[in-house]
Order: C-alpha cells, then sequence, then structure tokens
C-alpha cells in the first residue's frame, strides 16, 4: 500500500518544515510506504527554497511542483492529485490545521472500503459570526445546488485511486472541489476532529475572497439560480398586474385621487435593481463559458523535481 500526501502550499515558509518533520513522523510509524507531494502556489517568500531542501534531504519520498505565479489552492491541489502515484491519496492544508495523527484513522477506513475519508472539523475556537454565516451559506447552498455541501467539511480528507481517477477525468477550467467531490460520489465517510489553530503564518482567505467563493459554490453546479430568476420575473408580473387592475377598479369607481408617483419610484429602482442582479448572473454564467471555452491549462509550472516519466499534467 502506497499513500500520497497533497499538500498545496502558498507562504507557509513559517510552518513548512515543521510540517514535514511532523508528518514524517506520523507515516513512518504506520506500515505503509508513502510520498509526499508538494505543491508551491507561487509563493512570494522562501517556501520554495525550504521545498528543494526538503526534497534534497529526503530525495525518494519528497515530489514538489512549483507554479510560475499564484494560481490557487484548487490549481494546487489538482497539480498535486495529477504528480500523486498512490493508492490512496491524502490532501492536506500546509498549516498545521489537519492533523497528521488522523491520517492512521483515515487509513482504518479505507481498508474497510470507503473510496472517500472526510475528515470533518467542529467550529470550535472560529468567530462566532463567520461559523453563523458559514452554517448558513450551506443551508441555502442545499436548498439549491444539486451536490451537497456539508458544513465544516473542508479539503482534508482520503481519496481512493479510483475516486482520484474520476476528479481528474472532469475537465472543467473552474473547479469547485467542495462540490466536485460530492459529485463524483463513491462509498463516503465522514469523522469529526476538533479544530486547531494554525501552526503559524496567517490565513490566505480574505473577506473578499471568501465571498467569492461562496459564489462559485452557488453557481458551479446547475442553473438552478437562472431558474429562480424566471420564477421571480413571473411572481413580479403577476403582483404587477394584480395591482394594475385594483388601481383602474378603484379609478372606475372613485375616480381618480392620490398621484401615487412614491409607488412608481419604489418600482423602478426595485425592478432596476433586481434586473441588475439577473443580469449580473447571466452574466456570470456566460462568464464561465468564456473561461471554458478558451481551454488554458489550470497551471503553468516552473520548476519540478519529479521524474519526466510520471508528468501526467498539462503546462510541462
Ligand atoms: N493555499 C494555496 N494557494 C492559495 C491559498 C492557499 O495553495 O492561493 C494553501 C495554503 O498554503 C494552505 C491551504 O491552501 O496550505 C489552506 O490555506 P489557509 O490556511 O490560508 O486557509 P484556511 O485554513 O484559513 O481556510
Ligand atoms: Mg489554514
Amino acid at each position: 500500500m502506497r499513500l500520497s500526501i497533497v499538500v498545496p502550499c502558498f507562504n507557509e515558509e513559517a510552518v513548512i518544515e515543521l510540517f514535514d518533520e511532523e508528518i514524517r513522523r506520523s507515516l513512518d510509524d504506520l506500515p505503509i510506504d508513502y510520498e509526499l507531494c508538494y505543491v508551491d502556489d507561487g509563493s512570494s517568500d522562501d517556501t520554495l527554497e525550504h521545498l528543494r531542501k526538503l526534497a534534497a534531504q529526503h530525495p525518494g519520498t519528497t515530489r514538489y511542483v512549483s507554479f510560475s505565479r499564484n494560481f490557487g489552492k484548487e490549481a494546487g491541489m489538482l497539480a498535486g492529485l495529477r504528480e500523486a502515484t498512490g493508492d490512496a491519496v491524502v490532501l492536506m492544508d500546509a498549516d498545521l490545521q489537519h492533523p497528521p495523527e488522523l491520517i492512521e484513522r483515515m487509513l482504518e477506513l479505507y481498508d474497510r472500503g470507503h473510496d472517500q475519508v472526510i475528515a470533518r472539523r467542529t467550529r470550535e475556537g472560529d468567530k462566532a459570526v463567520r461559523s453563523a454565516v458559514s452554517r448558513l451559506y450551506y443551508r441555502a447552498v442545499n436548498k439549491w445546488v444539486d451536490v451537497e455541501l456539508k458544513d465544516g467539511v473542508g479539503d482534508f480528507r482520503l481519496l481512493s485511486r479510483q475516486a482520484v481517477d474520476a476528479l481528474l477525468s472532469l475537465p472543467e477550467y473552474n473547479r469547485f472541489s467542495k462540490g466536485l467531490f460530492s459529485w463524483i460520489g463513491f462509498d463516503t465517510v465522514t469523522f469529526d476532529y476538533e479544530n486547531v489553530a494554525r501552526g503559524a503564518g496567517e490565513t490566505k482567505w480574505r473577506f473578499g475572497a471568501l465571498l467569492n467563493y461562496g459564489m462559485d459554490g452557488l453557481i458551479s453546479f446547475n442553473n438552478r439560480p437562472l431558474r429562480i430568476a424566471i420564477y421571480l420575473g413571473l411572481a413580479l408580473v403577476g403582483v404587477a398586474a394584480l395591482y394594475a387592475a385594483w388601481i383602474t377598479g378603484v379609478a372606475i369607481v372613485d375616480g381618480i385621487d392620490s398621484p401615487g408617483y412614491v409607488t412608481l419610484i419604489v418600482a423602478i429602482v426595485g425592478l432596476g435593481g433586481l434586473q441588475m442582479v439577473m443580469l449580473g448572473l447571466i452574466g456570470e454564467y456566460i462568464g464561465r463559458i468564456y473561461y471554458e471555452t478558451k481551454r488554458r491549462p489550470h497551471f503553468l509550472v516552473k520548476e519540478t523535481n519529479a521524474p519526466r516519466a510520471t508528468f501526467r499534467a498539462e503546462g510541462y
């Protein structure tokens, strides 16, 4: 049994060597072969230096791929999955928020025949507002979107070779992994672990990035939001028709009275806003089509120590 650990790293110089030490300590205790696949996602600090050093220290078990610029964590995970040769792959963050000692538990569940083993973190220690917003968000997404996204479920998981190959067979440019994991299906099991704080360094998620990520989740999987737009439009037309009938009726019975321009302004502003939102929504889908049709690679590689024969990725 050979296990690959895929680790996307972006500006993780403060914690990467500590991570490497801890993960090796956990893996050396297990009766398996392993390899570590690090992906440097265009870090502007010394992360790549550290990776070169680690690769020189442990040549048999360390591979790294370094991108020409920051392509985002999704691209990093994709590169790592392509590079991984193991019978199973564990996706992990470099910041020690994903405890290496849980891998043993994951392998146990994998041995029992599960293809995806998900470690779900509790939200302890998160800011109250952030976790409340997250919870609301997941409720909304699960209502609208075909795939199921669970609160607290991140990218920390074990995937069997079959599941990895399934993920790699999805050709889309816009990759929303949380949804893709759920879309591919297979025998999935989840267990909980206590939330841990970052080992060192700081989170790469700013509020704006989170907002964009949330939007991706809503529209990456189907066109139900567009459907909602149609129903909303129909409902508004219905309300307007009723209101018009009522006003006409009142005018016929009582004669014309109040001018009602407040109603007019509210209607114009409200409908104008709604149209902008719906146009933006349509634009989002068209934008996605635009990116998909360009068929650009997900990432470009600047440097790697991986042997050429195993290159399956674009851009090498
Ligand atoms: N990461 C990456 N590319 C990016 C942003 C983040 O590869 O553009 C990596 C990062 O190095 C870490 C993981 O993704 O290993 C999770 O990032 P972070 O800890 O900042 O996110 P959080 O845990 O706060 O959700
Ligand atoms: Mg983190």
